[in-house]
């Protein structure tokens, strides 16, 4: 039955109670315990039923529940206390002002004009919210988080899917089943934009032959926005209803669908809200149909041409890939580029082809498909990996774009992920932290003096919480196992054996993140005799309770991707063989992975496994999350762990060897896997004193939260990505779009100069002072000649470029060094000179070259233009 009208009704509370409402639709409450604490005491069972998520608890609650909270003034405490805090957190904005300087050539604007505007198809903040699918959206989240933290001005962008990503769990066999549960937006912490006349806001985005209506719900994360789109609307035919239906669902044209959407949609909508971002962030490629907008919009406004809209937008926007392997990149073929976003083409004066070069790496290979991690890199003056091994891959495997350039300098640099830490590290954790480092822990830089504080932490103290921690994990292991087996109708044994899974004092092994074949989640069961004698029989403990054996357990949680058919026979493969060894009390499988499972799980094992094949792994971030509460890390040297200290936090398995045969790696990496553990992993954790405490595991662990905590945290990150990312790219903005965009247009007619001259620059020769046989340290004094034709000195840097020769002649990691410009020769050829001197001996080599210059380039590598000195 359709409605004839239909009402938003909201909770109705006690005035008393008024404050929970600002509390609930605020999602600091889920990383701030206090708030998150009085939400589960107002009504335990519905906090659960609900997914935490206090807007649909409020909204189902009983009036006399809510009657005798408004009585209980111990409740009124806690919640004046919450909301005091919450109050305060608005406020703060501590770091965002000690850490930017308003740009200094602009007097008629102020840095509080600025917005980031942070684009993602996905992301994962809260239970509640399952608008993610994996480690790409919890970055996003935690971003989000950060940047609240911080106090920057950013604001997200992203779509709110209807279904959101699949719920999973499994049939008899053990094969994935996918439910997909619709999201209930008006019982989410979400509010409506509206227009002032209290009409909900609308925005009308361009698609083939039609109009595609959208209106936006925020979430509030802090003091940060997140805007998301909503295409389930009238009067949108049944097909663009479904664009914002399900994330990475549906076929490459509802893929380019949402994607225009999300881009396009999405520039449209800050528009509408009154938004105009200084800098677009593209997380991932997916957003990156926002340049042709954003461009469009600067040459609609302010009557510029493509060549300086373009300028400018490239100036501040930044991308970030995620991506180590081609086959992980979004492409479209060119038909369907030009069906959908064609238009643009015609308004910027292009001509197909010439559109289309935006987003192909080969832009003369006119059937190559359009790469939208192309176009984003060709339009983004900051890219940038999410490791540092990442960065060097992603340079490598973009270099085609930059032909001219040693791969070390192809302009692609690396942020190091992290994780928010307050919403990863368990309650009692972080009371522990807050007890002994002081509560700025959760932010505080790896230099801070608090971080030597956790050697105080007793080591009881430390133990104690984190076997807590275990257990904790157990129970909820156990309940969930056996409501799934009630679920599927499983018999009345089974259900009775799944309450006896696992053992809460036994030394426990976690490894959950999506099944894709090659984080290789079976890796563990490559040789069953040995895991065999690993889980059940390393002997007895020594002390202090001689009966005690030396056991090991693993929990494993994650879902594959619905059409991944190898990742799902992983899952079977591990179900199959706890079942057929008859050890599934020892190895449990939890479905249904999400933020919940994921957090309790980063709290109570004792060691996080992660064997992906390197360097597949661009970061990897649930690794971090699991030190963070003082787990040790097992795992290749890969991502972010081939950069942490993984002798004194943890162990890595292999030295990140390159393998040609992958069935060879799997052995090698597997027996190395089993050494690990039987001989460093498993002694060490059952090493007890009489007091039952193992302290040579806790040190390990104080070392883990010590090192690991302030590095691999979005604190950090964010903190990087604004004073390396947004502050440059918005002073870049501000300046050129001051003095009615004279800059920008002055900076596009300089480019077009610059290319129009660049291959009659000639460098006409190169003295050296010294023969070949020269010593360390000796000084060389290189005098050059050079042709700039219509240039003049200040469009250029002539460099020297000096580094070993590898045994293929060429120079490798080459340092440049700036020549100074001596004057005019009488033919009217500029002269350089530069010194230089060999640090070390060996072959070494000697080059020269030319790159443009100019103050408002950003990186003087971007236009990929170099002239190299002929040998
Ligand atoms: C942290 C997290 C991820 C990402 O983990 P990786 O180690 O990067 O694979 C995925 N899903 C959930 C629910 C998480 O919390």
């Amino acid at each position: 039955m359709r409605p004839i009208r239909t009402f938003n009704v909201s909770p109705s509370l006690p005035p008393q109670l008024e404050a929970l409402r600002k509390l609930a639709y605020n999602l600091h409450w889920d990383w701030n315990v206090d708030t998150k604490d009085l939400f589960r005491r107002l009504d335990l069972d519905l906090w659960e039923s609900s997914r935490h998520n206090p807007v649909l608890m409020l909204g189902t609650i009983s009036q006399q529940r809510l009657q005798e909270a408004a009585e209980d003034e111990g409740f009124l405490a806690q919640m004046e206390r919450a909301s005091r805090q919450l109050d305060e957190y608005l406020q703060e904005r501590m770091w965002y002002r000690k850490h930017r300087k308003q740009p200094a050539l602009v007097h008629d604007r102020t840095a509080s004009q600025e917005c980031y505007a942070y684009f993602s198809a996905e992301f994962g903040l809260a239970d509640c919210l399952p608008i993610y699918s994996g480690g790409l959206g919890i970055l996003a989240g935690d971003h989000l988080k950060s940047a609240s933290d911080l106090g920057l001005p950013l604001v997200g962008v992203g779509l709110l899917y209807q279904e959101g990503y699949f719920a999973q769990y499994l049939n008899a066999d053990g094969w994935q089943q996918e439910r997909y549960p619709i999201n209930d937006f008006y019982n989410m912490p979400l509010y409506l934009e509206r227009n002032p006349d209290g009409s909900e806001l609308r925005l009308e985005v361009s698609y083939p032959g039609r109009v595609v209506y959208a209106r936006v719900w925020r979430v509030q994360v802090g003091t940060v926005p997140l805007y998301l789109l909503d295409t389930n609307i009238e009067p949108n035919n049944p097909y663009d209803h479904d664009i914002t239906d399900e994330l990475y669902g549906g076929d490459i044209d509802m893929r380019i669908d949402q994607e225009i959407m999300l881009g396009i949609g999405g520039m449209q909508m800050l528009k509408a809200l009154g938004l105009n971002p200084t800098v677009c962030h593209m997380n991932e490629g997916h957003s990156a149909f926002l340049v042709l907008e954003r461009i469009w919009t600067m040459m609609a406004e302010h009557d510029l041409s493509f060549a300086e809209a373009r300028q400018l937008a490239r100036a501040s926007q930044i991308f970030t890939t995620h991506t180590p392997v081609p086959a992980g990149i979004d492409l479209f073929p060119p038909d369907k580029v030009m069906h959908s976003v064609g238009h643009y083409a015609d308004r910027f004066g292009l001509s197909r082809e010439q559109f289309l070069a935006l987003g192909r790496e080969n832009t003369g290979d006119l059937a190559a498909p359009f790469s939208m991690a192309v176009l984003a890199i060709k339009m983004a003056n900051f890219v940038n990996g999410v490791s540092q091994l990442h960065g060097l891959v992603s340079q490598k495997m973009f270099s085609p774009l930059w032909a001219d350039l040693p791969v070390n300098e192809v302009p692609i640099s690396a942020i190091t992920n992290g994780v928010h830490a307050r919403s990863c590290v368990a309650k009692p954790t972080q009371e522990l932290y807050d007890r002994y480092l002081g509560p700025s822990w959760s932010d505080a830089p790896a230099d801070h003096p608090l971080w030597e504080r956790v050697k105080s932490i007793p080591d009881e103290e430390l133990w104690r919480n984190h076997e807590r921690c275990r257990s904790e994990l157990v129970m909820f292991v156990r309940e969930r196992l056996q409501r799934t087996l009630r679920d599927r109708g499983a018999s009345p044994t089974e259900i009775i054996q799944a309450a006896e899974v696992l053992d809460p004092t036994v030394l426990t092994i976690g490894f959950a993140r999506r099944f894709a074949t090659y984080k290789r989640a079976t890796l563990f069961l490559r040789d069953l005799t040995r895991i065999r004698k690993i889980l059940l029989d390393m002997g007895h403990v020594k002390r202090p309770f001689p009966h005690k054996k030396q056991m090991v357990q693993f929990v494993i949680s994650g879902k594959a991707h619905p059409k991944d058919i190898p990742g799902k026979e992983l899952i079977r493969d591990i179900v199959h063989f706890t079942r057929e060894e008859g050890i599934n009390a020892h190895v449990v499988y939890i479905p249904d992975y999400d933020i919940h499972v994921s957090r309790l799980m980063v709290a109570g094992c004792d060691i996080w496994l992660n064997t992906p094949r390197r360097p597949r792994e661009a970061s990897g971030t649930s690794g971090m999350k699991a030190a963070m509460n003082g787990l040790l890390n097992l795992s290749i040297p890969d991502g972010w762990w081939d950069e942490a200290d993984y002798v004194r936090t943890g162990w890595a398995i292999g030295q990140g060897e390159d393998y040609e045969d992958p069935t060879y790696q799997d052995d090698v990496e597997a027996n190395a896997l089993y050494d690990l553990l039987e001989q460093a992993v498993v002694p060490l954790f059952y090493d007890r004193g009489d007091d039952d405490l193992p302290r040579g595991w806790v040190a390990k662990m104080k070392d883990a939260i010590r090192l690991n905590c302030p590095r691999f945290n979005t604190a950090r990150m964010v903190g990087e990505y604004a004073t390396r990312g947004y502050f440059p790219a918005s002073d870049r903005y501000l300046v050129l779009t001051s003095n009615q965009y004279a800059p920008a247009r002055e900076l596009a007619l300089w480019k077009a100069k610059v290319m129009e001259q660049w291959y009659s620059i000639k460098i006409l020769n190169v003295d050296v002072s010294q023969p070949a046989d020269i010593h360390v340290n000796q000084t060389v004094t290189v005098k050059t000649q050079i042709h700039l034709a219509a240039l003049t000195p200040t469009d250029v840097e002539v460099q020297l470029y000096q580094g070993a020769v590898d045994a293929s002649g060429e120079i490798v990691n080459g340092v440049p060094s700036v020549m100074q410009y001596q004057g005019t020769d009488q033919q009217g050829n500029q002269i350089y000179l530069g010194e230089l001197a060999y640090s070390s001996s060996g072959l070494q080599g000697l080059s020269l070259r030319v790159i443009p210059k100019h103050e408002h380039l950003g990186s003087p590598y971007g236009m990929g233009l170099v002239i190299w000195a002929t040998p």
